[in-house]
């Protein structure tokens, strides 16, 4: 899908900031350094508009980008880094937790994980999370390029058991913003759970 003009409509600190209306969203979620910002602006064809949420000592927001009216890409902070304080992490985790599971315009969530590694504890947390409150999920394997064209299987497997993937409420694509492949199965998915 081609998006003529994302526009950051607010990085939200609580929930009365959250967009009006019902347009429907599509959250991203993942460790920092994982590979969302870029995932993001791939998808939306423009360098440096989602930028790095995780820097030490950047406020935490849940950032709104208006996909000309039709739809809403959130972009759920890093989970999983250490330099904000303890208190800071609670609190902020507990609004995420509520739009995450309570939000009425949310369709699915896109959870990213590095196709190098296995899922960390963090990536298991989210996805059952998710799974627990029968959110759609898309996993998105990032950082392919970095697996050989003949491992991608294995990868898929390896992520899907480690899990415990459920297939009757997620999906599983790779992908590599280097070597450009993903985007479309990604699109895919977003367009099928948003209805646009
Ligand atoms: P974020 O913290 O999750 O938003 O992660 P970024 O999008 O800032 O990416 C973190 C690092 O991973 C950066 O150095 C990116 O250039 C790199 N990166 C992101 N996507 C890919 C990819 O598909 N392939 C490779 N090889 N590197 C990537």
């Amino acid at each position: 899908m081609k998006i003529i003009n994302p526009k950051l409509i607010i990085s939200a600190v609580a929930p009365k900031q959250y967009p009006d209306g019902q347009l429907p969203e599509v959250a991203f979620v993942g460790r920092s350094n994982v590979g969302k910002s870029t995932l993001i602006n791939t998808l939306l064809q423009r360098n440096g508009l989602a930028r790095t949420s995780s820097q030490p000592g950047k406020t935490q927001t849940l950032n709104f980008y208006n996909l000309d009216e039709k739809l809403y890409f959130v972009d759920v902070p890093g989970y999983g880094y250490a330099k904000v304080s303890k208190a800071q992490r609670e609190q902020f985790g507990q609004m995420v937790e509520a739009y995450l599971s309570s939000r009425k315009q949310l369709r699915g969530v896109v959870s990213l994980m590095d196709a190098r590694m296995e899922p960390t504890e963090d990536d298991k947390l989210m996805y059952n999370w998710l799974a627990y409150y029968q959110v759609p999920i898309l996993v998105v394997a990032t950082k392919a390029d970095k697996v050989a064209r003949g491992k991608h299987n294995a990868v898929e497997s390896r992520i899907k058991k480690s899990l415990n993937f459920q297939p009757q409420f997620s999906s599983l694509a790779l992908f590599s913003a280097v070597e450009k492949f993903g985007s479309q199965e990604i699109w895919d998915w977003i367009q099928k759970q948003s209805g646009v």
